[in-house]
C-alpha cells in the first residue's frame, strides 16, 4: 500500500504503481438511516444546503452491473467472479425510485440522469423513463431526463429510449484505437460498436449527443486529437465531446496524480489544431467548462474534478441502486432510504427526511483535496463509482 501522491494528501490507498490490489473493503453496508425532522414544513421547490448550494441534479444509479472493466473504474482484479454484487431483491424498483424522485422534484430538483454501473443493462430501463417523463418540476414543467451509457446494447435500444421519454444522452468513448479502447474496457469491446450506439442515439432524435473520454496520462492521451478531430469533421455540432480529468474515486483503481493530465494541457493540444474560444455556461452548477472551435465545426467540453474544483456550484444528489442517497461522488457513507420507503413512511416524513440530509450538506471534497487539505475523515474509505452512479 502506498502513500497518495497528490499534494497535500496522506492517505495511504489501497494499490501504489506496481502493487497488488488488496481486497475491497465493502462499504455498502456504511450508512444510517436519516432521521425525520420534527420541523417538515413542505417542500418549496428551494431546498439548499448548508453552504447555499440548491438541489437541482439527481443521479440515479440503477444497477451495480456492467459489462465492461474499465480499469480506471472496475478493475478486474477487484470486480471478478467472486465480486458479489447486489441482489435483485435489495434493488430498489422502479415504482420506488419513481416516488423518491417525486420527492426530490418537490425539492427543486429538474434535471435525472440514469447511470450505473451500465444503465441500458436494468430489464425494461425504458419503463422507468416512462414513469419518470411523468413528472413535473415545482413550476410545472417536464423534467430534463437523460442517461449515460457506455453505448455497448445502444445501438438496439436507442429508438424505445427516446419513445419512452428520454431527452439526451451521453456515450462514453475513451479512444478511436481499438487496441487502446480494448485495453482500457478490458473486455475486448471494439470501438465500432460504439460509434453504432452513437449514430443510433443521433437517428432516434438523442441529439446532440455528449461523448465523454476520459484522459488517463500514458494510456490514452495521445488519442484526444484524433478524438477530437473526428467528432468536429463527422458530426459538427451534432456531438459535444467532453474531457474528464482522470479522478481519484473509489478506493480500486489505484488512482495516481501522475497518471492525470490536466484539462489545460488537453485544451492546448487541441487548440494547436483546430484555435478555441470560451463558451458561456448554460446553467449555474455544469459541470463541463464549453469551449468552440472558431471555425464553427461545434463544441468541446472540459471537466475538471481535479485541477479546478466546482464544489461551489455543485447541485447534485446521488442515489444508488439500493436506495442510498449520497451528497457527495466521494462519500464514504450514504443515508439508507429504503428502510423508509419500505417501511410505511409517508410522503410528508420521506420529504422532511431528504430535506433533513440535504439542509446540513457540506461536501466539498474536490476543493479541500486541491487546497491540500484532508478531505476524508481518517480511517473512511471512498465508495465505489459504478455503486453510486458517475
Ligand atoms: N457505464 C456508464 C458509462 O460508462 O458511461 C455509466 C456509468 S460511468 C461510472 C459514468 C461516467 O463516469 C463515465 O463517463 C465514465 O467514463 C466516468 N468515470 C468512471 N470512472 C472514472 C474516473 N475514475 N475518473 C473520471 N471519470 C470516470
Ligand atoms: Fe462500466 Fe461505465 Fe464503469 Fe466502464 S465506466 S466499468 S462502462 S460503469
Ligand atoms: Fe460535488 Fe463532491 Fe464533486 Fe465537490 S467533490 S463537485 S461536492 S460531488
Amino acid at each position: 500500500m502506498g502513500l497518495c501522491n497528490w499534494p497535500g494528501c496522506n492517505d495511504r490507498h489501497n494499490r501504489g504503481m506496481g502493487e497488488q490490489i488488496i481486497a475491497l473493503t465493502d462499504l455498502r453496508n456504511t450508512s444510517d438511516i436519516p432521521a425525520i425532522p420534527t420541523h417538515r414544513p413542505a417542500p418549496s421547490g428551494l431546498l439548499a444546503d448548508a453552504l447555499g448550494r440548491p438541489l437541482r441534479d439527481l443521479r440515479i444509479s440503477v444497477t451495480d452491473r456492467c459489462n465492461f472493466r474499465c480499469s480506471y473504474c472496475m478493475p478486474k482484479e477487484v470486480f471478478d467472479k467472486n465480486y458479489r454484487f447486489l441482489p435483485h431483491s435489495s434493488l430498489l424498483s422502479f415504482e420506488e425510485i419513481t416516488r423518491v424522485a417525486r420527492l426530490f422534484v418537490q425539492h427543486g430538483v429538474t434535471k435525472i440522469r440514469l447511470t450505473g454501473g451500465e444503465p441500458l443493462l436494468r430489464k425494461n430501463i425504458e419503463v422507468l423513463i416512462a414513469m419518470l417523463a411523468g413528472l413535473r418540476t415545482h413550476d410545472g414543467q417536464p423534467l430534463d431526463i437523460t442517461l449515460t451509457t457506455n453505448g455497448s446494447v445502444l445501438a438496439r435500444k436507442a429508438a424505445e429510449l427516446r419513445a419512452a421519454g428520454l431527452k439526451r444522452i451521453t456515450i462514453s468513448l475513451d479512444a478511436l484505437d481499438d487496441a487502446v479502447f480494448q485495453r482500457m474496457n478490458d473486455v475486448g469491446f471494439p470501438v465500432a460498436d460504439v460509434l453504432a450506439g452513437i449514430d443510433a442515439a443521433l437517428a432516434a432524435g438523442l441529439g446532440p449527443v455528449k461523448v465523454n473520454m476520459v484522459v488517463q496520462r500514458g494510456t490514452n492521451d495521445h488519442e484526444v486529437v484524433a478524438m477530437a478531430g473526428h467528432f468536429r469533421d463527422h458530426y459538427g455540432e451534432a456531438v459535444n465531446l467532453r474531457f474528464i480529468e482522470y479522478m481519484d474515486v473509489g478506493a480500486t483503481n489505484g488512482w495516481r496524480m501522475d497518471d492525470v493530465l490536466s484539462s489545460a494541457e488537453v485544451r492546448r493540444r487541441i487548440a494547436e489544431v483546430w484555435p478555441l474560444e470560451p463558451v458561456d455556461p448554460n446553467a449555474p452548477g455544469e459541470t463541463a467548462e464549453r469551449w468552440r472551435y472558431q471555425d464553427g465545426r461545434g463544441e468541446i467540453g472540459f471537466i475538471s474534478s481535479v485541477t479546478q474544483a466546482f464544489c461551489h456550484e455543485c447541485n447534485r444528489a446521488r442515489l444508488s441502486t439500493e436506495g442510498k442517497l449520497f451528497t457527495c461522488l466521494f462519500a464514504s457513507r450514504g443515508h439508507d432510504l429504503r428502510p423508509l420507503l419500505r417501511g410505511g413512511t409517508s410522503d410528508a416524513d420521506l420529504a422532511a427526511a431528504i430535506a433533513g440530509v440535504w439542509s446540513v450538506r457540506k461536501d466539498r471534497y474536490s476543493e479541500l483535496r486541491s487546497a491540500g487539505m484532508p478531505a476524508t475523515e481518517p480511517g473512511e474509505r471512498r465508495v465505489e463509482m459504478h455503486y453510486i452512479g458517475g
